[in-house]
């Protein structure tokens, strides 16, 4: 049988998409400089609905929390959910609704970092919206992409979305107490990623037990 592969990423690049990720880039240029004068590190944490951006968050505020003086931008299309499990460590948490957005961008975060005393604040970690497609287009001006994976969303994963891993600078392989009772091959996930990203850090976590955790704070260099 034969196969008709239709490819749409050239059609896809018009002008108007250039205009706004140069737009984008240039804003997020803003930021990088805005986290830089107020001496605050800035992390964008990506993956799917589920995958565990906001359990991790959460462990790693529970570990550093005192250490640093720690932001979390909690983005999501509709709901609170994320910030008020984070706010419950006593970190200053921003909520941003995108309604139909499937991402974040440099503006909004822009505003976002308006509503927060930078001066003091060390650490900012900042949850993309949910999925594995649009974030990747849109620099926020932080200083590390991770994108988090969990074995539930299967072994292919990674090579379905090629573009989002290669600009990661860490990614998380979490739930891997579940890897065996969801027949995944994390050993796969791990070299599809280096396959794609051979600078990539690669750590698998379970946010359940902890596992890993140190891990990803020892890749953040925090
Ligand atoms: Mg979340």
């Amino acid at each position: 049988m034969s196969k008709d592969i239709l490819k749409i990423e050239e059609e896809k690049t018009v002008d108007f998409e250039f205009d706004l990720i140069r737009r984008n880039n240039k804003l997020a240029e803003e930021n990088r400089r805005i986290f830089l004068e107020n001496g605050v590190r800035a992390f964008d944490i990506m993956g799917s609905v589920g995958s565990g951006k906001t359990s991790l968050i959460e462990n790693i505020v529970k570990i550093l929390n005192g250490k640093y003086s720690i932001a979390v931008i909690n983005g999501d299309l509709a709901t609170t959910i994320d910030a008020e499990r984070i706010s419950k460590y006593g970190v200053k948490v921003i909520q941003i609704n995108t309604g139909k957005e499937c991402h974040l961008d440099a503006n909004i975060v822009r505003k976002a970092i308006e509503k927060i005393d930078l001066k003091n604040v060390n650490v900012l970690f900042i949850e993309n919206v949910g999925n594995l497609i649009c974030p990747s287009d849109f620099k926020l001006g932080v200083e590390k992409r991770v994108v988090v994976v969990s074995v539930t969303e299967g072994e292919h994963v990674i090579i379905k979305h090629p573009l989002t891993f290669l600009e990661a600078d860490i990614i998380v392989v979490n739930k891997i107490d579940l890897a065996e009772i969801m027949g995944v091959d994390v050993k796969k996930i791990v070299k599809d990623a280096k396959s794609i990203n051979p600078k990539v850090k690669v750590v698998e976590t379970s946010c359940k037990t902890g596992l890993g955790i140190d891990e990803v704070i020892k890749c953040l260099e925090l």
